[in-house]
């Protein structure tokens, strides 16, 4: 199967627009590059993609990632995959309204967000009809012919800030299978802790913030990774390197000094055998 990483940041991208730190000042001085905001696609045979999550950036995405439509409304998107419902990861579900229909793959906490609690959907639903199809924890289902995935439930006490009160399947992550190879990769763009089962043979992982008072540090924020849902690189690091797998981090934050090449942070996840993301990245699993 192959993967794209669409967008590589987390909430904002990098440059983030009202943002000056060290990283975004680097990416607008040309000296880092830029990354536009979380989002993979994965396919089998290279013609029908899926997106995991719709980010803001979605319509730059599609078209500098091959995903255009060759042929008069016929897009090589076939459906979107929600791991929760944070603006970051849906807003572009809007940008796609003009699908006459769109597929939509949602846990139903997800799915009740975006209704209850951000609205969403019922917007969405006024453009286009969208076709649900709700995730369970837990159970197989087919994508596509040759394409497994099952969702998983991440543990998260970061606080539901749409109140709607759901908390099964509220953050999920997808283990997808290649039917035909056996292969297997996982993608968990939001990790307040980590999984017992990671073993896939390739692991998209979050990696928002380097350390766990990043954002507290730079006067940005009062909260920490974890309070965000995010467990922070510096304590993920070492039990993932001993996993022994293919493993790449993405939904960075552009404070997250791993973004810029050279510095002892990136030069540690390196040593450690383990990859950042940049957007465009495709691999092959
Ligand atoms: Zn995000
Ligand atoms: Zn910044």
């Amino acid at each position: 199967m192959w993967v794209r990483v669409l967008g590589s940041a987390a909430g904002g991208g990098s440059p983030q627009w009202n943002c000056g730190c060290e990283v975004c000042a680097a990416v607008r001085s040309g000296a880092a590059r830029p990354r536009t905001q979380s989002s993979i696609a994965v396919s089998v045979d290279r013609q029908k993609w899926f997106l995991f999550n719709a980010s803001p950036d979605v319509h730059q995405q599609i078209e500098s990632s091959g995903l255009q439509a060759l042929t008069q409304r016929e897009s090589p998107v076939q459906a979107v995959l929600l791991t929760d419902a944070e603006l970051d990861h849906t807003l572009g579900l809007l940008l796609l309204r003009e699908a006459p229909s769109l597929r939509l793959y949602a846990t139903p906490a997800v799915h009740k967000t975006l209704r209850d609690g951000s609205g969403l959907l019922s917007l969405l639903e006024r453009y286009c009809s969208v076709e649900w199809t709700p995730v369970l924890p837990g159970a197989d289902f087919s994508l596509t012919e040759g394409l497994f995935c099952r969702a998983f439930d991440v543990k998260t006490t970061k606080k539901d800030r749409f109140g709607v009160g759901v908390d099964h399947g509220r953050v999920v992550g997808y283990r997808l299978t290649d039917e035909s190879s056996g292969r297997t990769m996982i993608y968990l763009p939001g990790a307040q802790s980590l999984p017992s089962d990671l073993n896939a043979d390739c692991l998209l992982i979050d990696g928002t913030c380097w350390q766990e008072d990043e954002l507290i540090r730079l006067g940005l924020l009062a909260k920490t990774s974890r309070e965000m849902g995010h467990l922070p690189v510096q304590e993920s690091l070492g039990p993932l390197a001993q996993l022994h797998q293919r493993t790449i981090y993405l939904h960075l934050n552009n404070t997250n000094p791993i973004l810029l090449e050279g510095t002892p942070e990136r030069r540690a996840v390196e040593r450690s055998g383990l990859e950042v993301a940049g957007d465009g990245l495709e691999v092959e699993v």
